[in-house]
């Protein structure tokens, strides 16, 4: 559907949420402040993600008073990058904030973001400079996991980097373009390219509620970055198996050399328990990526819509 102009605002705020009740009305007076020194032409939309609180109550009563706040209710909880998509999609700016509901992102900091998008920059992304209030467990697996993704993929996905980040309504259109099941959107908006930059901020902890990415998530956004970008653990289990066997052909040379010739077999037990074990492991981890591999591929075949809304004041076609 071609947009006519009156469809088109200037400037979009997606906000996904979960279990955000204690924060949403600072959060919108905090961000409708920021937006009206930019332009009077904005929206805000909030995705409800499945919240067990009273989240979706305090955005309908936002809703209600503000013509410029719109909402989707999504009817289960799809998780944060899926949330943000929906947001992305359903958005009409000729520029997108991604920022989070927690106010772990400070809304002010839209006013830079805009004024470099601006200066001719597609994409404005915000650096985490500092992160207050965030354990040693959490900083530290995400410098390690940053540092090894960007070794093993292509492209160049900055370091301390969430979805905080100013968008342009070309990015929006690519990332339509691709629409698979398992996203790592800050991934898909280095890869799309154009110009980018960064900004530094200094990212607030978390003030109220508690974080809605279990470790669990944190293991699968890990891994849907990973596969989404980069073949290379395919190509070392495929090394590491060629390698295995190469030595494995030498110690099954030593061992008939040592049967026949040298008259004296290796002792037993322990050589076969180390062998079998070993193979064993290399074979059920090499199994393991192959496996992640071909659940993706499984999610991607299956086509599923990738949220289902409960409802919203966007559109009607959309239920
Ligand atoms: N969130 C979501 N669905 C989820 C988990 C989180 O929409 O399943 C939202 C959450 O409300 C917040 C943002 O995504 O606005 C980031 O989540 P969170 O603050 O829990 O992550 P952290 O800051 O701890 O990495
Ligand atoms: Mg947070």
């Amino acid at each position: 559907m071609e947009k006519n102009k009156k469809d088109i605002v200037d400037i979009s705020v997606v906000v996904p949420v979960y279990n955000e009740e204690a924060v949403l009305f600072e959060l919108y007076e905090r961000l409708t402040t920021t937006l009206k020194k930019i332009s009077d032409n904005y929206e805000i939309i909030f995705i409800n993600d499945g919240s067990s609180d009273n989240s979706l109550q305090k955005i309908n009563s936002l809703v209600e008073d503000d013509e410029k706040v719109f909402y989707v209710n999504f009817s289960r909880n799809f998780g944060h990058q899926i949330a943000v998509t929906a947001g992305v999609d359903l958005c009409k700016g000729k520029a997108v904030i991604i920022i989070d509901g927690d106010l772990q992102d400070p809304p002010e900091l839209i006013l830079d973001m805009y004024k470099k998008h601006k200066e001719g920059y597609n994409v404005v992304y915000a650096i985490r400079a500092e992160r207050e209030g965030e354990s040693f467990f959490k900083k530290s697996t995400a410098a390690l996991f940053y540092k090894l993704l960007r070794k093993i993929t292509m492209i160049d996905i900055p370091l301390d980097t969430g979805d905080f980040r100013l968008i342009d309504d070309r990015i929006v259109r690519y990332l339509k373009q691709m629409p698979e099941q398992n996203k790592f959107i800050r991934g898909q908006v280095s890869w799309l390219g154009f110009k980018q930059i960064g900004i530094q901020y200094k990212r607030n902890g978390r003030k109220h509620g508690e974080t809605g990415y279990s470790l669990k998530k944190m293991v699968q956004l890990a891994t849907d970055a990973i596969t989404s970008f980069s073949d290379i653990p395919l190509k070392t289990v495929t090394r590491a198996g060629f390698l295995i066997s190469l030595v494995s052909f030498l110690v099954i040379i030593y061992a008939l050399y040592a049967h026949f010739i040298l008259d004296k077999t290796i002792a037993g037990w322990t050589s076969l328990i180390f062998s079998t074990m070993f193979i064993g492991g290399v074979q059920l981890f090499s199994v393991g990526i192959i496996g992640t591999y071909i659940s993706r591929i499984n999610k991607n075949v299956m086509n599923r819509p990738l949220y289902i809304i409960s409802d919203t004041n966007i559109g009607k076609d959309l239920l």
